[in-house]
């Protein structure tokens, strides 16, 4: 039987590492609540499954890729919520399959591998088009993922600046909805040249007047890309603070973060909170001995 999730174990850390004489850092650890639907996933999956169950739908079908944290965090999310799964895998069936689509499958994710070009063009296997199928978006995008992430609960009044993750967005424009007047809320995108951000993450606000801040300076590459600066500062960061990060994600937040605090930006920002948005398991596709932790 698959445990729940555990939404009191979130905290809020404050983190002396990062933080100055004028800047409080904090951190809020959602990757706490489970360790396959880490973080944000459990959040913008939640009212998805609400409404797949409350139109007695049967089966959960989702995409992404190899090494994506929604696939592995659907899989496992609707074992607990009694529905079937089917992953929709971008790329051809891999001789070996990664840790993520192990783990997808160990949780009883029905895995269909369909071309890249299929995959771009979103051309579903034809079994799959049935009534009986709830089709959730590629990372959860869509508002019905924003309204969950707008319940990722922290103290809106004590934070003037939250800084998050950003790879659809759709957390970053639940924080955006849900955030106290005045506060920023501040991106950090994991994706090379993606210029549709803020368009996307637009198309999921309730307001139309919010602003968008983005940072694109710490990619790193790109999507799942990383440097030995990059794997350092996930092991500095674990020595210094006990907190470890995932590669693909929150590492580059937090050096993205600590980057900017160090080279005197947000001057204006008295108590700052970086959302740990989860995601460690991917960080099992690395080598054995990267990581400390
Ligand atoms: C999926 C994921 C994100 C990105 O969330 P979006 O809502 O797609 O922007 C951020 N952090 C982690 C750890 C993730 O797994």
């Amino acid at each position: 039987m698959m445990e729940t999730i555990h939404q009191e174990l979130i905290t809020t850390e404050f983190i002396p590492y990062l933080s100055n004489n004028d800047i409080n850092v904090f951190v809020l650890r959602t990757d706490k609540i489970h360790t396959v639907i880490s973080g944000n996933k459990w959040f913008k999956l939640r009212f998805y499954l609400d409404e797949a169950l409350d139109l007695g739908k049967k089966r959960i079908v989702t995409f992404g890729g190899a090494y994506s944290n929604h696939i592995v965090a659907t899989a496992a999310a609707c074992i607990m919520y009694g529905v079937k799964s089917t992953g929709i895998i971008r790329g051809e069936k891999p001789e070996t399959l990664s840790h993520t689509l192990l783990q997808a499958k160990h949780y009883g994710m029905e895995l269909v591998f369909i071309s890249r070009t299929d995959y771009k063009n979103k051309l579903v296997p034809q079994e799959l088009n049935s009534e009986e199928n709830y089709f959730i978006a590629e990372g959860g995008y869509g508002a019905t993922g924003a309204k969950g992430a707008s319940t990722i609960h922290y103290n809106k009044e004590k934070f003037d600046t939250v800084c998050c993750a950003i790879g659809t967005g759709t957390m970053m424009a639940g924080l955006i909805n849900s955030q106290k007047a005045g506060a920023n809320i501040v991106g950090f995108s994991v994706l090379k040249n993606h210029q549709q951000h803020e368009q996307e993450i637009s198309a999921l606000l309730k307001g139309q007047d919010k602003e968008i801040l983005i940072e694109r300076n710490f990619h790193f590459g790109g999507y799942a890309k990383k440097s030995s600066a990059l794997i350092n500062f996930m092991n500095e960061l674990f020595v210094q603070t006990l907190i470890p990060t995932d590669f693909v994600y929150t590492a580059k937040l937090f050096y993205g973060v600590k980057t900017l605090i160090d080279k005197g930006n947000f001057s204006n920002c008295k108590n700052l909170l970086i959302i740990h948005s989860g995601g460690l398991q991917g960080n099992l596709s690395l080598p054995k001995g990267t990581l400390m932790f």
